[in-house]
């Protein structure tokens, strides 16, 4: 299959969905790029014969993910399941034609030439695969069986504090997006902004990550030592809790009500454990009766009890590869993420 860029495709402008409008800004941008002239963007096209790009959005909501797309003789359809189904759609179109997106671009900053696929000899692109059309696997039932693409925002503070500035925020979104990711998962001190702006992109929000010794503030370890992990015979300040200890599930369920209370529009929480430590969880006498996975799911099963209390339709994460399985079952509302599935950043 073949796209034919020195034909005079008309490109119609979509929905009014700034996200759509930002992707189908880039899909002109890139045509453009590649037939070296301007390209019609009225909603008919000039002459009965030529192509059309159509698009469509089969439902409202920005969860749906799922995407396809057909090139035929006189035109081409995208069509996505929301939103962001169709952003996907279209950016997976354009790595089928051969473009790349390695590194973030700002707004109003041109396309490198990195970004472009091999020169063409008479601007006919052979396309990746031949007869594309694709759903993904999510159905859309509910968030947490979706089989999302998520990059991780890492909370080391060079990070965040770049995250800070505007411009270098909406860069790392559309990057994000340009690669066909569905959520970005931002550090809990980051939520308001993050929400609002993972809109424009197609992106879902999401919160925390390798966070979850963050519930128990370690200033605690001076006065209320048996809050925290033992190891050696020893409490430990760093890396996790005591999560037999009913004092400590206490403290959990009260933090996390805070940070789900202030994040209103999140429904996906993330509570890993800390990156590098994951094996390092209590050795008192009463945890050491539990294996690691269990100590882990009683701590999250607390906070899935707290998140069910304030909310019905929301979830939380934990990170568990296939074959660690623990004897404790888990909350209705946390479901398992595999380690092998995620992007970090950086
Ligand atoms: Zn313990």
């Amino acid at each position: 299959m073949t796209f034919d860029v020195s034909k005079n495709w008309s490109i119609p402008v979509p929905s009014n969905s700034p996200a759509v409008k930002n992707a189908v800004e880039d899909l002109k941008r890139c045509i453009k790029l590649l037939a070296d002239r301007e390209l019609d963007v009225s909603a008919v096209p000039q002459q009965e014969s030529a192509p059309v790009i159509i698009f469509n959005i089969n439902s409202g909501s920005l969860e749906g993910r799922g995407f396809s797309w057909k090139l035929g003789e006189n035109g081409l359809e995208i069509s996505g399941q929301g939103e962001g189904g169709l952003c996907k759609g279209i950016y997976d179109f354009l790595s089928a034609l051969g473009f790349k997106w390695p590194k973030p671009i700002a707004a109003g900053d041109s396309f490198d030439k990195e970004i472009l696929p091999p020169w063409h000899e008479g601007r006919i692109y052979s396309i990746a695969t031949p007869q594309v059309n694709k759903f993904s696997a999510f159905g859309g039932e509910g968030l947490f069986t979706g089989s999302y693409k998520r990059l991780v925002i890492s909370k080391k503070s060079k990070t965040t504090k770049a995250l800070g500035v505007p411009k270098i925020r909406a860069a790392l979104m559309h990057w994000a997006i340009r690669n066909c990711f569905d959520t970005l998962v931002f550090p809990f001190n980051y939520l308001e902004k993050a929400a609002e702006e993972c809109k424009l992109y197609g992106l879902v929000p999401e919160a925390g990550g390798w966070t979850i010794s963050s519930l128990l503030k370690r200033r605690l370890f001076f006065f209320n030592r048996e809050l925290f992990r033992m190891e050696g015979g020893k409490r430990q300040k760093k890396a996790h809790f005591c999560p037999t200890n009913p004092e400590t599930l206490a403290i959990l369920r009260s933090e996390s009500k805070k940070i789900f209370l202030s994040a209103k529009k999140i429904k996906v929480f993330h509570l890993w454990p800390e990156k590098g430590e994951e094996n390092s969880w209590c050795g008192c006498p009463t945890c050491r009766a539990f294996s690691q996975t269990d100590q882990y799911r009683m701590a999250v099963n607390a906070v899935g009890d707290a998140l069910m209390e304030l909310y019905q339709d929301r979830f939380i994460s934990i990170l568990e590869g296939p074959d660690e399985e623990g004897e404790i079952p888990l909350r209705p509302n946390i479901f398992r993420i595999n380690p092998q599935g995620l992007f970090s950043f950086p």
